[in-house]
């Protein structure tokens, strides 16, 4: 993959397609700026060669020509002017595609910072539509994709716009090529025993790559809702916790080609439960064939963290992706807060998958101990099930 370092961008005017999609706490406040961190170095890069630069993002889902405060990369602006120690010389513009904005970006100095607004408010930006692309492009002498997040999938700044620039005029991104390359390296070539942990609502959601990572890893830890279909699969009470009743099969021949690979798969031997989704009523804990009828397993038990301790400790490579329990609230927080320090505390390489694994990992205050966390959640679920991801394609095409 060509990088930004390919070009010849000494004085021209980029367009990086940024991932600044990040989460806010209930004050509103960026409750972590890892996404934005990541891009400062394609950002840093292209300051120092003069460049006149505009930087673009989605964020969340705005309807589309409805401009919301909430939608606004306003505090994402904030953040950025603090983190590059730029006062001035970076701004938001009013809108994506706007006079006012062409405007402003036609006047733009060397080394000065435009950030759109949010791509969102615009229809065409997830239509993938040509014509918004070319407005996009019409701004630029440059494509520069440092969105790993969002390449995953086909929206106008991540497709048809890289598509509207030849190859000395596009590339990725530091940030897109490192977690490309980092998530290559270790599929293709992981130092043994690499162990996946896996974890999250829904076996649906992962199934593709749970698949994938059985013809790769030498053991497999499942827990979070998930575990409960594999669980029902073997013929276990499970009361009411989460299950995929259509996916009792899948879950079965997941686990039958596992025994015949010789990957080891191992599910929590006990759980948190509770008579209701809540943390406002009694908790206990159970061995997981004592599930109650009419109780829900929200989190996995004291004994499950040991095990999965046990089976981490010898491990060379450890991907993780998703929380071993409704880690939202407190109560339930326990297991997966376990699961990383234990990862944590490995001599393994260790990769966190994005979304709410980070955000665990973050809460526990270990996220400088991994070996690297992923900012994307989806597109890293996908390079683990060895799709092509648009946003990659489109640079090469
Ligand atoms: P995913 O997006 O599939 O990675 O799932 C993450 C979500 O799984 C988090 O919001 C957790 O609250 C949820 N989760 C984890 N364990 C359970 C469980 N035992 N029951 C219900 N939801 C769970």
């Amino acid at each position: 993959m060509r990088t930004i370092k390919d070009l010849d961008i000494t004085g021209k005017t980029v367009f990086i397609r940024c991932d600044f999609n990040v989460p806010k706490d209930e004050n509103g406040n960026i409750a972590d700026d890892r996404r934005i961190r990541g891009a400062l170095p394609t950002i840093r890069y292209c300051l120092e060669r003069n460049c006149k630069i505009i930087l673009a993002s989605h964020y969340e889902r705005p309807k589309p020509g409805v401009y919301e405060e909430k939608y606004s990369l306003a505090t994402v602006v904030t953040r950025l002017k603090a983190l590059l120690k730029m006062a001035s010389n970076v701004t938001l513009a009013n809108n994506v595609i706007g006079e006012d904005t062409k405007a402003k970006v036609a006047a733009m100095e060397p080394s000065e910072v435009i950030v759109l607004e949010n791509l969102r408010y615009e229809a065409g930006e997830t239509q993938n539509d040509e014509n918004f692309a070319k407005e996009l492009a019409s701004m630029a002498d440059v494509y520069i994709n440092d969105a790993f997040g969002a390449c995953h999938r086909a929206h106008a700044s991540i497709d048809a716009m890289a598509k509207l620039f030849d190859a000395n005029h596009r590339a990725a991104g530091f940030l897109l090529s490192k977690e490309v390359n980092f998530f290559k390296k270790t599929l293709e070539n992981p130092m043994r025993p690499f162990v996946a942990v896996v974890g999250g609502s829904k076996v649906s959601g992962k199934l593709e790559a749970l698949r994938q990572l059985l013809d790769k890893v030498d053991k497999v830890i499942i827990g979070g809702g998930m575990a409960f279909t594999f669980l029902k699969a073997q013929g276990y009470e499970i009361g009411n916790s989460l299950v995929e009743n259509d996916l009792l099969d899948e879950a079965r021949t997941v686990m039958i080609k596992a025994r015949k690979q010789g990957v080891k798969f191992y599910l929590p031997v006990d759980f948190v439960i509770a008579p209701e989704f809540s943390e406002q009523c009694v908790a206990k804990y159970v061995p997981s064939q004592e599930i109650p009828k009419g109780w829900m397993g929200l989190d996995i038990g004291p004994a499950s963290s040991r095990l999965f301790r046990e089976v981490i400790n010898d491990a060379q490579t450890i991907i993780w992706n998703g929380p071993m329990g409704v880690y939202e609230m407190d109560k339930y927080a326990k297991g997966s807060i376990k699961m990383s320090h234990n990862i944590a505390d490995t001599h393994a390489t260790t990769i966190v998958g994005g979304g709410d694994t980070a955000d665990v990992a973050q809460k526990a205050g270990d996220v400088d101990e991994m070996t690297f966390v992923s900012t994307g959640g989806g597109a890293s679920l996908e390079l683990i099930e060895g799709k092509a991801l648009p946003g990659i394609e489109a640079l090469k095409a």
